[in-house]
């Protein structure tokens, strides 16, 4: 059987063992060795990675006891140097223990038990018994566990019998009846657990909750410790340290500046509505008097379809008239009357559009289409001013 290093110590990260068992497997290809401290996945915790005789390890998995390490290919040699990525393995260890903690101290603060826990190469999260948690005492719930850290606690594992473990207040039942292993947070819980933990708070670093969000009927947090809080930290700053370039002021004055800007952006929206207003009664003036019949029919380079509704509305509520109007860059054709002329708008561009590869639809009075080429609309704005005038 394979010494488990990561239970000597969780901060061994070189070692030197041997080979004793290869195997291929369906999915590659696997060694069993002497000694190892290549955690493998379990308890919510992710396998390590790193390098057996440099070669990489892929993957590690616990199969009926034995701890298996996926490989690219075998070593040469029996006698082999091991590496963990000790990175990975670091924030593992941060983000296992900052949970423990974290877990430990919403069940006092919160009166939550914590139901689940995940820990992914992108967030951490611990799904908590409470269906909502305002915004106070989340960030009470942070103050009281970064206090934790700070205060440096021990951590320690250590296995004790079935009968020694049921004398201590865990926090869950075990699953596993003999060698249980027990993780202690000095003064704050013990619990049973076989993951990788640092030896104390303080090397968890920082525990920064980031939100808190409803999940079917309980409250899922997401966390980050350490490294991960740092990088949170410094992605923010990058984010704000752009905002202050973009408008030219210090972080402190970006959200009044943004304030100001949206008025800005709305008084110009009212200008643009009244210079748009005066330009549609100017150009319903001029198409008006140059109609020739009741079709009055237009294209522009780009107008909105809205405003093309809008014009299109207000040549028809002051003429007996049929209006056809495109935008070509819009690609968008809509189609007009005021009820007098007996052209059924919808019913013609139901009958028609297919054969222009257009799409869209509308009233007897107005009707309106979107096409896939600027070339379709106008093959069909044509086809339409043919057959309506
Ligand atoms: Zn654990």
């Amino acid at each position: 059987m394979t010494k488990k290093l990561y239970y000597e110590s969780t901060h061994i990260r070189e070692w030197e063992t041997r080979i004793i068992h290869k195997l291929e497997r369906e999915d590659g290809t696997y060694l069993v060795m002497e000694e190892t401290a290549f955690y493998p996945h379990g308890g919510g915790q992710p396998c390590d990675l790193g390098w057996i005789d440099k070669i990489p390890v892929l993957d590690v998995v616990q199969v009926e006891g034995e701890i298996l390490h996926k490989v690219e290919r075998f070593p040469e040699k029996e006698e082999v140097g091991c590496r963990l990525d000790w990175n990975r393995r670091f924030d593992h260890m941060q983000h296992h223990s900052g949970q423990h903690l974290l877990s430990a101290i919403c069940l006092e603060v919160c009166q939550a038990e914590t139901l689940s826990f995940h820990l992914g190469q992108d967030y951490a999260t611990i799904d908590i018994a409470r269906s909502d948690l305002p915004q106070d005492q989340l960030m009470m719930l942070e103050l009281e566990v970064n206090d934790q850290v700070y205060l440096n606690r021990k951590i320690t594992n250590y296995v004790v019998s079935r009968e020694q473990a049921a004398a201590l207040p865990l926090v869950k039942q075990p699953k596993v009846t003999d060698d249980i292993r027990i993780v202690e947070i000095e003064g704050i819980e013990y619990n049973a657990c076989g993951g990788t933990h640092v030896s104390a708070t303080g090397e968890i670093g920082m525990i920064k909750l980031l939100r808190a969000e409803k999940q079917k009927g309980h409250m899922r947090l997401y966390f980050k410790c350490g490294y991960r809080a740092l990088k949170e930290f410094n992605a923010g700053m990058e984010i704000l340290g752009s905002l202050s370039v973009r408008f030219n002021t210090a972080k402190e004055e970006i959200l009044d500046r943004i304030a100001k800007w949206d008025q800005e952006q709305k008084q110009l929206q009212a200008e643009l509505n009244v210079v748009k207003a005066e330009n549609d009664a100017y150009l319903a003036g001029k198409l008006l008097a140059e109609r020739q019949g009741s079709l009055i029919k237009h294209v522009f380079a780009d107008k909105p379809l809205k405003d093309m509704q809008n014009l299109a509305d207000k040549l028809t509520e002051e003429a007996e008239v049929i209006v056809l109007f495109v935008s070509t860059a819009d690609q968008k054709v809509v189609l007009a009357q005021g009820g007098q002329s007996g052209l059924a708008c919808g019913a013609f561009f139901k009958q028609y559009l297919a054969d222009y590869r257009g799409k869209g639809g509308g009233s007897d009075k107005i009707a309106q289409a979107g096409f896939a080429t600027g070339e379709d609309a106008m093959a069909f704005y044509h086809f339409a001013a043919q057959s309506l005038s």
